[in-house]
């Protein structure tokens, strides 16, 4: 298999089995293991690609750099830990969404980032 291509599936691999969007680093830590000697160019650049092709989506935290994702995943919110900066996944959701909206305004779909502190950082 060629390298690029298996540099590729190691990228798609971490990120399906990973529990909470990563970030560019954490996905170089993680693919490593499963394909030595990959920089951190070749993750990003491999990132691009994969986000043109819609194979990943990116995770958007204001003042954050963007974390990663597999796309296609079951719906779920991201909590934000300001303590420890990390990203969490939750799949609970609530049915009170549209009661957000006035009347006469349809909801598509929503995106919810809860801010606040995790378990270990609220001790
Ligand atoms: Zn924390
Ligand atoms: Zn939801």
């Amino acid at each position: 298999m060629a390298r690029k291509t298996k540099q590729k599936e190691a990228i798609v691999s971490v990120l399906r089995s990973a529990e909470s969007p990563l970030s560019p680093a954490e996905i170089q830590t993680r693919a490593s293991l499963l394909v030595p000697s990959l920089g951190i160019a070749t993750v990003y650049r491999l990132l691009r690609i994969l986000k043109e092709n819609k194979k990943v989506v990116t995770v958007e935290i204001p003042g954050e750099s963007p974390r990663y994702e597999i796309s296609g995943r079951a719906h779920h919110h991201h909590f934000y830990c300001r303590n420890c900066h990390q990203i969490f996944e939750f799949g609970k959701c609530t049915d009170k969404i549209e009661e957000l909206v006035p009347k006469g305004f349809l909801v598509q779909e929503h995106e919810i980032i809860l801010y606040g502190r995790c378990p270990s950082c609220a001790k």
